[in-house]
């Protein structure tokens, strides 16, 4: 387990301990755990709270129907969660939380090139519309600088990369808003991958890549 030095923020983990964060954020969260200890001792804390506030709560009576309603949904649910156990063949740097979108290893996905430097894969949209992707940025490759419509959350999977805020390293997790401006650079020693939640299209903001904006805009419709 690595030392993460970039985590949640406090109400984005008391969000995900209740079960209220849209699944792509709570997508970022789950893979940031699995690389960080400190995290996942807050996480525990915070489900013992939630579980003393339930016990606290004077229970409703509730109908033969709806207990039955209840148990069905539960049955059904057991039988449609994905397995996170490991396939022999899987890259065990891969979160399980990611396992159910990538059969194999990261090089097995269908990448589409962006740039030069950056390569992506779509794994999965949220109901939110947030899109859920890898990027993979080339050993020292560099994102074009850009804004965001809405916020970007990123957890680096493997590799590392710096932007005008400092270093990220592999299990580290970040937001950025609609304000921030950055370029992301990935680190000389090898290829970078992270996980990317965006919430609204990305804005480029340097004078070519501003030509791009309107397709990529498109690619959210
Ligand atoms: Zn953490």
């Amino acid at each position: 387990m690595s030392k993460s030095t970039n985590h949640p923020y406090e109400e984005l983990l008391a969000a995900y301990s209740a079960g209220s964060l849209p699944l792509s954020q709570a997508l970022c969260i789950s893979a940031h755990l699995e690389h960080c200890e400190t995290c996942g001792q807050k996480l525990r804390r915070l489900n013992r709270v939630g579980s003393e506030l339930m016990q606290q709560l004077k229970p409703a009576r509730a109908s033969s129907e709806l207990k039955q309603r209840l148990l069905d949904s539960l049955d059904s649910l057991a039988e449609a969660a994905p397995s996170t156990q490991a396939p022999e063949n899987v890259n065990p740097s891969i979160p399980r939380c990611l396992r159910q979108f990538i059969d194999g290893s990261y090089d097995d996905l269908r990448w589409k090139r962006v740039s030069a430097d950056i390569q992506s894969v779509e794994l999965c949209r949220d109901s939110n519309g947030a899109r859920v992707e890898l990027l993979k940025i080339k050993p020292g490759g560099s994102a074009t600088t850009h804004t965001h419509l809405g916020d970007e959350y990123t957890v680096i999977l493997e590799g590392s990369f710096s932007d005008e805020a400092g270093l990220y390293r592999e299990g580290d997790f970040m937001v950025r808003g609609t304000s921030d401006k950055h370029t992301p650079v990935a680190t000389l020693d090898r290829e970078c991958i992270c996980l990317a939640v965006t919430e609204g299209p990305i804005q480029f903001t340097g004078f070519v890549s501003r030509m791009m904006n309107p397709f990529i805009r498109r690619s959210y419709a």
